[in-house]
């Protein structure tokens, strides 16, 4: 009572300690009956971080930036192959046919294939850089699963890939028929893997920064990219163009997202 007037009772007590179930967002310790200005007792973290929730905010800088910068190598590099890979062969088409020198389009498809073997080198070590894991945690959360498949499939994907461009065959002539049609399914297999793992790591960073906007557009493009880079590369090839663009977009929104954060004095 206070000037004859009821308050009602506030949701949760003026009280300075922990009522509920709560984790210590950096050890995983119940941090249940401590006071909220305290040291959590397992891992010396402040009380405050965890109630603060789980945010890139409450992350060294080091970390946010080395997200953005991750984001940022991946976008690149998807961008200058995609842009070569489709530009490239466009360029030296139309030289041929305006009667350009040989020399000259032949020039063009070499810069043109360095361009995308540079792309395709930078393209996993952007992913190696954006799956780091985060020196403020101490346990092992679903977001370091998700960054260690992902990891997986890029080394996979990546190995599948050298050994193509080398024009290796590790079963030439020594498989039968339906082992032979099961092998020919693996690339797409690999790449509808990436695309869900990629996607999905993607929505766990934004639910950290916390932008629900790309957190939301990562879990969607999970369904569709993933089906685009399967299904899709058998719509007259489709999906080869949808896929990457779909794929592309969903880093960039990530890249913005991260930015202000990375950018930020502390
Ligand atoms: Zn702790």
């Amino acid at each position: 009572m206070l000037g004859g007037v009821d308050f009602p009772p506030a949701d949760e007590p003026p009280t300075t300690t922990i009522t509920r179930d709560l984790s210590c967002l950096r050890c995983g310790y119940s941090l249940r009956g401590l006071a909220r200005d305290a040291l959590c007792p397992e891992c010396g973290d402040p009380v405050s971080r965890t109630l603060v929730g789980d945010v890139l905010a409450a992350t060294p800088l080091a970390y946010r930036r080395r997200l953005y910068r991750g984001a940022r190598v991946i976008w690149w590099a998807g961008l200058g192959a995609m842009i070569l890979a489709m530009g490239g062969p466009i360029v030296i088409i139309a030289g041929a046919s305006q009667g350009l020198p040989d020399q000259l389009v032949g020039g063009c498809a070499l810069v043109a294939g360095f361009g995308v073997l540079g792309a395709v080198v930078a393209f996993p070590i952007g992913w190696f850089i954006l799956t780091g894991p985060d020196p403020s945690r101490l346990t092992r959360t679903t977001l370091d699963r998700a960054a260690l498949w992902t990891r997986v499939s890029v080394i996979v994907g990546a190995v599948w890939f050298s050994l193509n461009i080398a024009g290796v065959s590790l079963l030439a002539g020594r498989t039968t028929g339906i082992i032979e049609l099961a092998l020919s399914f693996l690339p797409l297999m690999l790449l509808g893997w990436h695309s869900w793992m990629a996607m999905h790591y993607v929505s766990l960073v934004a639910a950290r920064v916390p932008d629900p906007r790309v957190q939301q557009l990562a879990r969607t493009r999970r369904i569709t990219v993933t089906l685009w880079a399967t299904l899709g590369l058998f719509l007259c090839g489709v999906g080869v163009i949808a896929a990457p663009i779909l794929y592309l977009l969903v880093i960039d929104a990530l890249r913005a997202a991260l930015k202000p954060l990375a950018l930020a004095e502390r």
